[in-house]
C-alpha cells in the first residue's frame, strides 16, 4: 500500500491531477473515485481520460450508470452508481463482464454497488476544503508495480 495526499485548487488543477494519474496507470486498473456530490470525481475522471489520450467529450454517467470509451488501443469504462436503486441494474449493464475486460474502470460511488466490485487497484478520495479539494490516493502494490501495455 502506498498513500499520498495533495491539496488541489481549481478545476484545471484537478484535470492536471487526473492527467498525472493516467500516466502511471496499468491498462486494466480498477479505480474507485470517492467523495460527496460535487467533490470533483467526474472532473478527475475527465482528466484521467484526457491523460490516457482521449480528446472527446466526457459526460457524467449519472443516468446511464456506465459510459464506455475506446480509443487508440485503450478501453475505459466510467461508472457512476449514485442512482442505483436495485442491484439488478448492475446485471442489466453487464457489470461482471465489463469488470473482466482488459480495460481501465473508473468508478464513482463504488460503495453503492453493494459489494459487487472486487478490491480496487487504486482509491482516490476527494474532500472539499475551502476553495479546493483534499485528494488522497491509495495505491495497491499490484497497481504500483503494474506493467504498462
Ligand atoms: P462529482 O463528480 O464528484 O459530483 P464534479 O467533478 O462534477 O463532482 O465537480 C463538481 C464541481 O467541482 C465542478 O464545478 C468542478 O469544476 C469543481 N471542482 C472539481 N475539482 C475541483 C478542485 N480541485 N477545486 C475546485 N473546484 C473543483
Ligand atoms: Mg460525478
Amino acid at each position: 500500500m502506498n498513500a499520498r495526499t495533495e491539496f488541489v485548487v481549481g478545476e484545471a488543477a484537478m484535470l492536471e491531477y487526473g492527467i498525472a494519474i493516467a500516466k502511471q496507470m496499468r491498462r486494466d486498473e480498477l479505480v474507485f473515485l470517492e467523495g460527496e456530490l460535487g467533490a470533483g470525481k467526474t472532473t478527475l475522471a475527465r482528466g484521467i481520460l484526457r491523460g490516457l489520450g482521449f480528446a472527446g467529450h466526457v459526460k457524467s454517467p449519472t443516468y446511464t450508470l456506465v459510459e464506455p470509451y475506446e480509443f487508440d488501443t485503450q478501453r475505459v469504462y466510467h461508472f457512476d452508481f449514485y442512482r442505483i436503486k436495485d442491484p439488478e441494474e448492475l446485471e442489466y449493464i453487464g457489470l461482471d463482464d465489463l469488470l473482466g475486460e482488459r480495460a481501465i474502470k473508473l468508478v464513482e460511488w463504488p460503495e453503492r454497488a453493494s459489494g459487487r466490485l472486487p478490491r480496487p487497484d487504486r482509491v482516490v478520495r476527494i474532500r472539499v476544503e475551502n476553495d479546493g479539494r483534499v485528494v488522497e490516493q491509495t495505491i495497491d502494490d499490484r497497481a504500483a508495480t503494474g506493467n504498462q501495455g
